[in-house]
């Protein structure tokens, strides 16, 4: 009897078993031969490439000029350190979000006060960033999650009204609009990531833009141990063995390795993004109208990265919580992924936090899957990934 159950389950696998990764790098024999071609060339830290991929990247967002770093969290960090946010500032940033955004407060010395998330779109609370505005507040972090924007306008005109420095965590949101806006273009200063699973990748790094140029100017100096502007060059033709150093800076440039990643990703970054659009219109049509999944909200002003598909899975319903989901989604090939665990969640944070106090993020991490989008899934792929997804919630239906 056993016997015949196991043939069982092993012949239905290999007629419907599909084993799904959460995610898959999108890499070309155009990026390998573009980062050989470097490698050939001779120059592999930061130069002529990195300052090509600057380029090409600021006029996408229809900017002159943008920095490349090693990271996001490198991004946000030197935005805070140009603003000379320090000990006794607080920074508000959003409870669900990424360690980085957090991370990046704390290196300055400054302190992250975190704010409530929206439940429709995991976005940060606006009404509660009002709420967390004392005298010693001096930046916004807004993330804007999956790629799906933020609420800008009121975070815009919260900070005019109270003299504070927006600084756009755009790690998701490349490319991403707001009402015709680039986003990581309307606050102070945007930042991006180029991890292997962003939208685009260079492995590791970073990009950031800004309204001032000055600061920016500053932030290039920071990212290269704060030598003045031309020593990346100080081993190369025509380059100087003398600089100056004005200020106690970083390591967190970009490798021109890295770089010829980057510049070959960014070529392809539209067909890329109209992929994931294509993907997420698949999943949107299996889940629209089904009781058991919850629709994840994005306004119509709004063009989304989709850097992530984040599904909900409606609790109340079905006899099972989020984590069992996702392990019964492995069961049947399907990897899923939890975007993000709540700050109070972890050790280090969770002292001075109380859950009870964001119910937005509370009632997300309590629901939220977030289902493979990426170039390489075919459509078969993305139809067994939403079919697994439906008939795993229908058999935790209670009373079934
Ligand atoms: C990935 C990510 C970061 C950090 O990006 P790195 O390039 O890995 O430093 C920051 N914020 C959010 C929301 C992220 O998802």
């Amino acid at each position: 009897h056993n016997y015949l159950l196991c043939f069982e389950s092993l012949y239905s696998r290999q007629e419907n078993y599909m084993e799904i990764p959460f995610h898959k790098v999108d890499i070309t024999e155009e990026d390998i031969d573009a980062v050989v071609e470097s490698m050939r060339s001779g120059w592999l830290t930061m130069g002529p490439r990195t300052f090509e991929f600057e380029k090409l990247f600021a006029a996408f967002l229809e900017k002159d000029e943008a920095v490349a770093v090693s990271s996001c969290t490198a991004a946000l960090h030197l935005a805070l350190v140009a603003e000379n946010i320090g000990p006794g500032d607080e920074v508000i940033i959003p409870i669900t979000t990424f360690v980085a955004t957090a991370e990046a407060v704390l290196y300055t010395g400054a302190t992250p006060v975190f704010a409530d998330i929206e439940k429709d779109n995991h976005t940060i609370d606006t009404n509660h960033v009002r709420n967390l505005i004392t005298e010693n507040t001096r930046a916004i972090i807004p993330v804007h999650y999956a790629g799906n924007a933020a609420d800008m306008d009121p975070i815009m005109s919260i900070a005019a009204e109270h003299n504070l420095v927006v600084i756009e965590d755009a790690a998701h949101a490349f490319p991403a609009t707001y009402k015709g806006r680039a986003l990581g273009t309307i606050g102070d200063y945007g930042c991006f990531s180029f991890y292997a699973t962003k939208t685009i990748t260079t492995g590791e790094g970073g990009m950031i833009v800004g309204a001032n140029s000055r600061k920016l100017d500053r932030i290039r100096s920071l990212r290269l141990h704060g030598i003045t502007r031309d020593a990346w060059n100080r081993y190369g033709k025509g380059g100087s063995p003398v600089y100056d150093v004005t200020e106690n800076g970083y390591k967190y440039n970009m490798t021109d390795t890295a770089a010829a990643l980057g510049l070959s990703q960014l070529r392809r970054c539209g067909s890329s993004l109209q992929k994931r659009q294509q993907i997420a219109k698949i999943y949107d049509k299996y889940f629209s109208d089904n009781p058991y999944i919850l629709p994840y909200e994005i306004e119509n002003y709004v063009e989304c990265a989709f850097h992530l598909y984040p599904l909900k899975i409606n609790i109340d319903e079905l006899k099972i919580d989020r984590h069992n989901f996702s392990k019964k989604l492995l069961e049947k090939g399907v990897s899923s992924s939890l975007h993000f665990i709540p700050f109070y969640e972890f050790s280090y944070y969770k002292d001075k936090l109380d859950a009870h106090n964001y119910p937005g993020a509370d009632w997300v991490y309590k629901r939220e899957i977030s289902l493979p989008i990426y170039p390489g899934l075919s459509d078969n792929e993305v139809n067994y990934v939403a079919k697994t997804v439906i008939k795993t919630a229908e058999d935790c239906v209670e009373g079934r």
